[in-house]
């Protein structure tokens, strides 16, 4: 089949790939005209384990193209993927001017019927809005017989795990009540849905709900998990073993409870900030996203709060090598990531910074550039010369078993702050170095 995706980005880019590699024929077009052209030539924009050479050998394969031109990418297929981004606005609701821009271009440009697919997260009622923006343009252009079809397919891939999770999907929503396109999905995604059935279809409003309560659940667990921890220090118990506790009942489940400096990426925070702002427009309070949100900002600063306590609030002068800039392991995407919060209150407080991430490096000059009190470094260990103590703030696997020694004999002095819990406390002890971690010891 022919499919167009509108959007190059972590989602668009890597679903496009993966309807490339079951072979589809996929047309994706971007506004960001550097970003097609790197494509072109193979340069992949952002890290996900086992994207590029998926990406390379499709494009030299010819299933995935690139462009620019909007006329091309609609009259490409009659399949269109909506796969722009949905950043939050001021007031905290999903900005739709992307999505919108692509309906009205689609309704601009089509002159056959087409499936109109939103993958983006869009508030519920989004589906609906697509329909009348393309209608609106049809109709001034004369040609309101032409059919139109929506359909709601929210996207449950997992940066870090993207490639892997769009190959083998747990579930695929389909939002539509037009027989038409659903048979035309289930078309599409017959090649992923070959081991047992995992497409769900449901009303339009449904499935776009259905993105939104996903993301505000996992969430939740996290700020909920993040809010027992700080309990638990304060009354002496250790979260780690709390969480082997309640984990091992199967209602609750080792998923998703891993206590730590707060949730960030580019779908949690702006994901249950624009449910919170749609509840209240239908006149509801939404108590507790409220608190899932709270919370959530409020752990973002816990390892600073530690850091200035353990100093007794002067870090004017000080260094700290900060180990993980990405948000979470395996993806180089800062957007929202508790490094920021970290690195911006130690600036503010006077300290400096010595930074090391497997991949985001390049994402931290972007944001940062060049300035006095950061240092990017090539390693872990480079990071550690001369720095007053060691932040942890992302769970890389090449964090979790380093050489103690190392850190001893490296930093100025043995310390340090573990906003993921990697390490075993007693096991730390035994090399010498204090160890300050979340929720396992009572707040220094
Ligand atoms: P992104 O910012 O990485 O990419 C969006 C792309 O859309 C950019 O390349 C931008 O240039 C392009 N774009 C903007 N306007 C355009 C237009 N008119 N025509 C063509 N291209 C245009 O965004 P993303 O992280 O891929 O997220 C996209 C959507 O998917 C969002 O709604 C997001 O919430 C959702 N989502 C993201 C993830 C994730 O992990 N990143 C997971 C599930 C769902």
């Amino acid at each position: 089949m022919r499919v167009t995706v509108f959007g190059i980005g972590y989602v668009g880019l890597v679903q496009a790939a993966a309807l490339a590699e079951a072979g589809h024929d996929v047309l994706c077009v971007d506004v960001d005209a550097a970003k097609v052209e790197n494509l072109r030539q193979g340069i992949v924009p952002i890290f996900e384990p086992g994207l590029e050479a998926l990406v390379r050998e499709n494009h030299a394969e010819g299933r995935l193209t690139f462009t620019t031109n909007a006329e091309e990418a609609v009259a490409f297929a009659a399949i269109q993927i909506i796969a722009v981004g949905t950043p939050p606005g001021e007031d905290g609701s999903a900005d739709m001017k992307y999505v919108v821009a692509v309906a009205e271009t689609i309704g601009r440009l089509m002159d056959e019927p087409k499936t109109v697919v939103t993958k983006s997260t869009v508030p519920v009622g989004t589906g609906d809005r697509i329909a009348e923006a393309i209608a609106e343009v049809l109709e001034a252009r004369g040609q309101s017989d032409l059919v139109v079809r929506i359909v709601s397919n929210p996207e449950f891939l997992k940066e870090g795990s993207a490639v892997a999770d769009c190959l083998k999907p747990d579930r695929i929503i389909v939002g539509s009540s037009d027989p038409e396109a659903i048979a035309l999905m289930r078309e599409l995604y017959a090649p992923f849905n070959r081991n047992h059935e995992k497409m769900i279809v449901m009303a339009l409003r449904s499935a776009e709900f259905t993105k939104y309560a996903a993301n505000c659940m996992l969430a939740s667990r996290i700020s909920f998990m993040n809010e027992m921890a700080n309990l638990a220090e304060l009354m002496d118990a250790d979260i780690e073993q709390v969480r082997q506790g309640i984990g091992s009942d199967p209602r609750i489940g080792y998923h998703f409870i891993y206590p730590g400096i707060g949730y960030g990426g580019s779908c949690f925070p702006k994901d249950v900030s624009a449910m919170i702002h749609a509840a209240e427009t239908v006149g509801y309070t939404p108590l507790m996203l409220h608190a899932v949100d709270a919370r959530n900002r409020a752990q973002k600063s816990v390892l600073f709060d530690k850091v200035q306590r353990h100093f007794g609030g002067n870090l004017a002068g000080k260094r700290f090598a900060l180990w993980g800039l990405a948000f979470k392991a395996n993806t180089d995407d800062m957007r929202e990531a508790s490094s920021r919060v970290i690195m911006e209150a130690l600036w503010a407080a006077g300290a400096s910074v010595q930074a090391f991430d497997p991949e985001a490096m390049s994402q931290c000059q972007e944001i940062y550039g060049q300035r006095d009190d950061l240092l990017l470094c090539g390693t872990k260990e480079a990071a550690l010369r001369g720095a007053d103590a060691l932040l942890i703030a992302t769970e890389w696997k090449n964090f979790r078993a380093p050489s103690f020694d190392t850190i001893r004999e490296t930093l100025t002095s043995p310390l340090i702050f573990d906003g993921r819990n990697l390490y075993d406390p007693a096991v730390v002890a035994r090399y010498g170095i204090e160890y300050v971690s979340i929720g396992r010891q009572v707040a220094g």
